[in-house]
């Protein structure tokens, strides 16, 4: 069992394939960065591999393969078939933005892949495109009904922002219903690399925003899970993740790793230790040791409740990198 500094006990890895994005989300990634990961320092998918099974021996019982774009990683299949045949019963899940899903949900079903959280963030083309500043609404409403059609779990994430697709939650939620899929509504967190004109919602502001077309009932916290559930009047559900209450991180339970190989305790924060060096000498012990630094080190808990000094404060850390 993997437990970190404050006795929080960690089993869920996020792992980021890529930093590289085919859209170019305002709050993300709104501009191309000055130079990407040289290919030679992305990790081949054995090296990503090698740990994961060092991170599953040792207690992680949750995987969740994010990006950047993930399915921007040629035959990501086959790293998702890896990971499932070490471990059959693992929850695997990916993070994805739904534009390459028409072509590639069935492989990565096949592949032995559960569960998708996909992006949307407006069901009105120019705003899709305002947001992602490419003409994609068409093609991620294709890949959401091909997921739908091969039978992958699916979930909705949106990130709702003033003045531009803050009059859409309650349409976003409809859509959602329809379907018989969840959405989870994110609070834009601030960070150095997003448009820095962009102004969040608050939670407070998101509920309310649900409640001029519905009645709504807290239903509580889902284990570890950073989102906030709440009913609607006919049992539809959805949920709410409020990083600026931060009162999930008393339970965080969560490690994230780099395309590069760098262990990331925390979103928030800069710090993290490369597992790069011990994968490429196929050094297991080496490896576990990173894993043991990084987990006595993890931050108590984040920083977006707290008010940005002149963007002095603000998380450094980009959302492509760390895959969110
Ligand atoms: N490209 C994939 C996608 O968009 O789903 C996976 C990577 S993306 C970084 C993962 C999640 O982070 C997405 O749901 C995205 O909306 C969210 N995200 C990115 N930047 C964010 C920010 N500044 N605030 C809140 N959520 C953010
Ligand atoms: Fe790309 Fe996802 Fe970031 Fe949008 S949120 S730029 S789709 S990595």
């Amino acid at each position: 069992m993997l437990i970190d500094g404050h006795g929080r006990t960690v089993n869920y890895l996020r792992v980021s394939v890529t930093e590289r994005c085919n859209f170019r989300c305002q709050y993300c990634m709104p501009e191309k960065p000055f130079s990407w990961v040289p290919k030679e320092n992305l990790l081949s998918f054995e090296e990503l591999f090698l740990f994961i099974k060092v991170a599953i021996d040792e207690g992680v019982t949750k995987i969740r393969i994010t990006g950047g774009e993930p399915l921007l990683r040629e035959d990501l299949d086959s790293f998702v078939r890896m990971i499932h045949d070490y471990k059959p019963d693992i929850d695997l899940a990916l993070t994805t933005n739904a534009y390459l899903l028409p072509q590639t949900a069935q492989k990565l079903k096949d592949a032995g892949l559960k569960r998708l959280n996909i992006s949307l963030d407006s069901l009105k083309p120019e705003v899709a495109k305002q947001i992602a500043q490419k003409d994609v609404l068409d093609q991620v409403l294709k890949g959401i009904d091909k997921a739908l059609e091969v039978g992958l779990g699916v979930k909705i994430n949106m990130v709702p922002l003033k003045g531009i697709n803050d009059d859409e939650i309650l349409d976003i939620l409809d859509y959602c219903k329809a379907r018989n899929i969840k959405v989870r509504f994110i609070e834009y967190m601030e960070n150095r690399h997003a448009n820095v004109s962009l102004r969040g919602m608050h939670g407070k502001e998101i509920l309310a925003k649900v409640k001029e077309g519905h009645t709504i009932r807290a239903l509580g916290r889902e284990g570890a899970s950073p989102s906030f559930n709440y009913a609607l009047e006919d049992g539809t559900e959805f949920g709410l993740i409020d990083p600026h209450k931060h009162d999930f991180c008393e339970s965080c339970n969560r490690i994230r790793l780099t395309a590069e190989g760098f262990l990331i305790p925390c979103l928030y924060f800069d710090e993290a230790m490369s597992i790069a060096d011990a994968v490429k000498k196929g050094d297991i012990e080496g490896a576990s040791q990173v894993l043991a630094q990084v987990l006595k080190d993890k931050p108590k808990e984040n920083r977006w409740s707290e008010t940005p000094n002149e963007g002095e404060d603000i998380s450094a850390r980009a959302f492509y990198e760390t895959g969110g």
